[in-house]
């Protein structure tokens, strides 16, 4: 009781809003308690000492809020100041529509589904070689939404954490992206459903690897299922549906060469050493090694790769066939002096930004601007021209939700990462916000008094 009277004396110390304090969080209380208590499985989210969570966006009413005149919402038309802009914010790479370009002989290696008991191999063949990759991952690999505890035994008989493949991947210098929890067909599940899908998985995955040490991160290249519903057909209305649900959470990385690996079982080909893929009786099933040159002309016999054009090629890791041709598709490609980066140097390359800063993130924003016209505002600056005087991406999901311009003031410094704890700050005049990755929202968005 005590540490809630001082967090929300705490809290209308820093802000008016009494009816918006930490209670909406699932954390523990805002202020520190002295007692030990023991650690537990899944410690869930964790606001730091003398911070205070991100309230709900404000939707409340303004009488609730016991708003003064000039903190009250503005109307939508007037939400951005005429010194602000909000350049339109990407959506990503590879829809059916729109200009999609990709520099000239470069490769960008992705690998979706896992982990998988392959995936260490798969990291083997690429750090013999040198390059890097991206890795769309999906939680239920992880084996349980809860536990995140799976384990498998390698030919060498050690037990292996599925989250400590998570944690290489990242080690080894990889990018990792989202592909869902479940792996479901976006064309097929509810806008909440897609939501929770996407949102679940960043805070599960985060979950994992902090549970092996290592820092959280933000996932802002996102991968749907299937490529559904832009690559495989499914319901003309679909797609915009999807489109404005994915731009909310991340960047939408699609491919222009498919491996071809997942579209079918070769014999002998195994989803692990101790698990056999599940075959219709009947179904025609490649020879092992046509599939892995299959799979190899997919890439090297492309006309992309004929003519020197840009390749972002989808692959599996969770298929051993693909593993025995990746180390001849990377000779073939490197040979033809293909230039080998991630989804994240893309997105650096294309839009000249961090995908961190053109992601609003977790939270959903519910602004009067629609969300994919909201990358960034900048004060007093034309925007793109002073990284310092601008707040983008997820920074600015915290931003508006404490108050904005009002509550906090303007920027004094671009983000930053401390390399310790992965976290993310932004100083403003009166506060300093902080992402925290592996926490929910809101509690993902913190303020520190200055
Ligand atoms: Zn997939």
């Amino acid at each position: 009781m005590l540490a809630m009277m001082i967090s929300r004396s705490l809290a209308r110390a820093l802000w008016p809003l009494p009816t918006l304090l930490c209670a909406a969080c699932s954390g523990p209380p805002l202020t520190p308690t002295v007692e030990a208590n023991p650690v537990p499985e899944d410690p869930g989210p964790v606001v730091p000492d003398g911070a205070i969570c991100a309230p709900p966006r404000l939707q409340a009413e303004p009488a609730a809020l016991e708003l003064t005149e000039p903190q009250a919402p503005l109307p939508c038309e007037n939400e951005m100041a005429p010194s602000q802009h909000t350049p339109t914010r990407p959506l990503g790479i590879g829809y059916t529509s729109g200009d999609n370009p990709i520099p000239e002989r470069t490769i960008y290696l992705t690998f979706d589904d896992g982990p998988s008991e392959w995936t260490n191999t798969f990291l083997d063949i690429l750090a013999n070689k040198g390059v890097k990759a991206t890795f769309f991952v999906t939680a239920k690999q992880l084996k349980g939404p809860e536990g995140l505890d799976g384990t498998y035994v390698d030919p060498a008989g050690r037990t292996i954490a599925y989250r400590d493949l998570i944690k290489r991947i990242v080690d080894d210098g990889h990018v990792l992206a989202n592909h869902t929890v479940n792996h479901p067909d976006l064309a097929r599940i509810t806008r909440a459903q897609m939501s929770g899908e996407i949102e679940q998985n960043e805070l599960l995955v985060n979950r994992a690897l902090v549970k092996t040490g290592a820092l959280p991160r933000l996932l802002p290249l996102f991968r749907p299922p299937y490529g559904s519903p832009w690559y495989t057909g499914v319901a003309g209305m679909v797609p915009p549906r999807a489109s404005e649900r994915i731009s909310s959470h991340g960047l939408n990385i699609m491919w222009n060469i498919s491996s071809t690996d997942a579209a079918d079982w070769a014999i002998d080909e195994s989803y692990s050493p101790t698990a056999t893929p599940t075959v219709a009786p009947g179904e025609p099933r490649p020879n092992f090694a046509d599939k892995v040159a299959r799979i190899k002309n997919a890439v090297l016999a492309s006309p992309q790769f004929a003519a020197g054009a840009g390749i972002i090629v989808l692959m599996h890791d969770t298929h051993s066939a693909t593993r025995e041709a990746l180390p001849d598709i990377i000779d073939g490609l490197a040979a033809a002096n293909y230039a080998f980066e991630t989804i994240d140097q893309y997105v650096e390359w294309r839009w000249q930004r961090p995908a961190i800063d053109l992601t609003p993130g977790p939270a959903l924003y519910q602004a009067c601007i629609a969300e994919r016209n909201w990358g960034c505002a900048s004060f007093g600056v034309p925007v793109g021209t002073d990284r310092e005087r601008e707040v983008c991406g997820r920074m600015w999901v915290g931003f508006q939700a404490f108050g904005g311009e009002s509550a906090l003031g303007v920027p004094l410094a671009a983000p930053v990462q401390n390399p310790d704890t992965g976290i993310i700050s932004q100083a403003f005049e009166r506060a300093t916000l902080e992402l925290h990755p592996e926490n929910e929202a809101p509690c993902n968005v913190v303020a520190f008094q200055r």
